[in-house]
């Protein structure tokens, strides 16, 4: 079947974008120099423009889309709820909020159990940490470099990449840290049980310098998204677990991007087995139908607040629409073995191909991931691991990023690019053929990057 929003409308797509530059304020964008692509439709992994034209995602969209575009369960979820309550403060009981939190406390990690909820990763990360300070009665957090927590205050001041704003405010406590990252080791490791040895010991030497009575959390993503899609070594997230436990510092899982099936189970943390004293989530509760992110809390954390109130609160936290919204989709999730259908093809395709590519390309580094979570780190020297562009490149700095971009596009594949790298990040639901078409696509695109890399 061939949605109607392939037909060409071109005078629509003109008409939109008129409209968008006109009064549209975008996020992270110089607003005279964006050029957004009018969307005119889209259905599982793939979206359609107004000219027609069809792009698999390669990007799901923010990292978000793990169930595909419009499932038609979570649609007539959220069509059915909006029939029947839009909207009720987050100090009711309602059906939908109640079985969202149970189902969440079902699928994510040991005794997880309460649920608060917010609109998006940001806001569950500035919970979190106002939940650990509290707990605690400590205040100092620390996040590692090479990380992406959000754009809000505190959530912006924890990431850890090189983007600094000078207008941002001080670093309100934030302590960064270097994670594993074998690959461009900053402690001159030359294995990963190595590189896991000595980052454990570089943090809790930064700890012990720091004052443990001092920090109140450490914030980590489980395998770090935006920033790499960096998959910590064995004994990593457990070795942190350990420092935490000793120091009485509480334990943050940011699973935001990395949650929800992406990794192939449930959370990133099961490929470890460990459990933290809080996980952030959002994006893949639902595929972002509707917004919602939150936080799942350890029963020691919940019963801080037991008998004292907790002194935060949002007028949507826990909305109908998108708890309806993450009930089906974490249903259809079980019911359609999503989870095992991104493991599956992230093992058996993925890996391989993008092994295979790396092989007989010039300008492809390194190859990390798992499930439907990996990176390609494009490089000028393979020698070396000089990355293709610098961090931050823009304008003629970036050209081999945006001509490899632009070439996706035009075959017919919407990646996902950040500085010196491009994620495959397809939806869980992905299919083998969807993902051969789209693996084929990059296959061709990095003929332009290889032209900027030694011998390629
Ligand atoms: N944490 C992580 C790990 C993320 O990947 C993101 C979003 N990319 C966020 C937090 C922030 O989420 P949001 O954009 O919904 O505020």
């Amino acid at each position: 079947m061939t949605p109607p929003f392939a037909v060409a409308d071109p005078e629509t797509g003109a008409a939109v974008k008129a409209a968008d530059r006109a009064h549209v304020f975008h996020s992270w964008s110089a607003q005279a120099v964006i050029d957004p692509l009018a969307v005119a439709g889209a259905e599982g992994s793939y979206f359609w423009d107004y000219d027609g034209n069809r792009y698999l995602d390669f990007s799901s969209q923010l990292v978000n889309t793990n169930i595909g575009h419009q499932h038609p369960k979570v649609v007539a979820a959220i069509q059915e709820q909006a029939a029947k309550l839009c909207t009720i403060a987050p100090g009711f009981a309602v059906d939908v909020r109640s079985e969202a939190a149970r189902l969440i406390a079902e699928v994510t990690p040991g005794d997880l159990n309460q649920v608060f909820f917010t609109n998006g990763g940001a806001e569950a990360v500035e919970n979190a940490v106002r939940m650990a300070r509290l707990h605690t009665g400590r205040h100092k957090v620390f996040s590692a470099y090479r990380s992406y927590h959000g754009a809000t205050s505190t959530a912006i001041n924890l990431t850890g990449d090189p983007r600094r704003w000078p207008s941002d405010t001080a670093s309100a406590g934030v302590v960064h840290f270097w994670g594993p990252y074998l690959y461009r080791s900053q402690f001159h490791a030359t294995s990963e049980e190595q590189e896991c040895e000595r980052a454990l010991e570089h943090l809790e030497q930064l700890v012990a310098f720091e004052g443990p009575q001092s920090v109140a959390a450490i914030i980590l993503e489980s395998v770090v998204g935006t920033a790499g899609i960096l998959v910590p070594p064995a004994g990593y997230l457990a070795g942190v677990r350990e420092i935490c436990d000793r120091y009485g510092i509480v334990f943050i899982l940011d699973e935001v991007m990395s949650g929800f099936g992406r990794t192939g189970a449930w959370f990133a943390a099961d490929h470890w087995g460990v459990v933290p004293d809080l996980l952030t989530f959002a994006k893949g509760v639902n595929s972002g139908y509707v917004p919602l992110g939150g936080v799942a809390i350890s029963p020691e954390i919940a019963a801080t607040f037991a008998t004292r109130a907790y002194p935060g609160g949002l007028t949507y936290s826990g909305h109908p629409l998108a708890c309806a919204s993450a009930v089906a989709t974490i249903n259809a999730m079980r019911e359609e073995r999503i989870v095992e259908n991104a493991a599956d093809i992230g093992e058996r395709v993925i890996g391989p191909a993008l092994r295979d590519i790396a092989a007989r390309h010039a300008s492809v580094g390194e190859v990390r991931g798992l499930g439907v979570f990996w990176a390609l780190d494009l490089v000028k020297d393979k020698a070396t691991h000089e990355p293709l562009v610098p961090y931050n490149a823009a304008g003629a700095d970036n050209a081999p990023m945006a001509e490899f971009a632009a070439a996706c596009k035009k075959g017919g594949l919407w990646p996902f690019v950040n500085m010196n790298r491009t994620h495959v990040v397809p939806p869980c639901t992905v299919t083998e053929a969807e993902a051969k078409e789209g693996l084929a696509a990059l296959d061709e695109a990095l003929s332009v990057t290889d032209r900027y890399a030694v011998n390629g």
